[in-house]
């Protein structure tokens, strides 16, 4: 996506189907662009990719054995997660991460908690536990709730698994090389020390292990609007998915 194009800014809506879902690979727009969609709509933004890579931190934190899948799930049971807005934040997060009052926000980002959510995010145990919890909150906010009109939840099988009823629906894709090298940019920005052929070998498993695994993978749902962000800016995305939820003419 061209930056250069995120910053006039589009009026506030305040109507639209409630739910919004919007799947997608690593890096595919899906945070950038969800985030301003909810804003627009003054929708929550719910990032459930966050939920995964929470767990995935905690098992690496207690040294866990990540080849046990019962030991992980049940950390996945017994975790208490805050996904939160940004409130006061100004350092470029799209929610807050708390875990037991601790803010691991940028912590669950971190190139070694990428290498292995992938793994954490096939087993059974722990989609059951953070996917019942997802749906929790995608029924609370679907009809507004706490001030805010609606949801934006983001992840890999929103549209498919955990709000099949979504009225809208999509998936934003982009080529590996294109969302690698976004990723790349991102972790040199925060200062991580990483080169772009690791993030890509690391984007490449991460991929095939979601697109793969048995339970949930990564898939468009059948009604969804499928979207390629290559060379589209931000803002044109956003308008666009706006404009489907307000049921207004997208004309750009
Ligand atoms: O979106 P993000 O890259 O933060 O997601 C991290 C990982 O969490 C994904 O690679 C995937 O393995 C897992 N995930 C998932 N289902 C979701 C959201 C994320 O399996 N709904």
């Amino acid at each position: 996506m061209n930056p250069a194009t995120t910053t006039a800014p589009i009026p506030k809506l305040s109507i639209g189907p409630g739910v919004i879902a919007i799947d997608g690979p690593a890096a595919s727009g899906k945070s950038t662009v969800g985030f301003a969609v909810a804003g627009l709509l003054n929708y929550l933004f719910f990032d459930t990719g966050a939920m995964y890579r929470v767990v995935t931190w905690a098992a690496l934190d207690q040294s866990a054995d990540l080849g046990d899948a019962d030991a992980v799930g049940q950390l996945a049971e017994t975790i208490e997660i805050s996904i939160l807005p940004v409130g006061d934040a100004q350092d470029g997060r799209h929610l807050t991460v708390l875990v037991d009052g601790r803010d691991v926000t940028w912590a669950v980002r971190s190139p070694e908690v990428d290498q292995n959510v992938s793994t954490v995010a096939a087993m059974p145990r722990v989609r059951a536990a953070l996917s019942q919890h997802q749906r929790l909150i995608g029924s609370q906010y679907a009809h507004g709730h706490a001030g805010m009109d609606g949801i934006v939840m983001v992840g890999r099988d929103i549209g498919t698994v955990v709000l099949p009823d979504a009225p809208l629906k999509i998936y934003l894709d982009a080529p590996v090389t294109e969302r690698a090298q976004r990723r790349f940019l991102e972790l040199q920005k925060r200062g991580k020390s990483t080169t772009f052929e690791q993030v890509l070998a690391d984007m490449q498993a991460r991929d095939r292990i979601d697109s793969q695994r048995a339970i949930a993978p990564l898939r468009a749902a059948d009604d969804a609007l499928i979207i390629s962000t290559a060379g589209l800016g931000v803002q044109e995305i956003v308008a666009r998915i706006v404009a489907l939820a307000t049921n207004q003419p997208f004309n750009q």
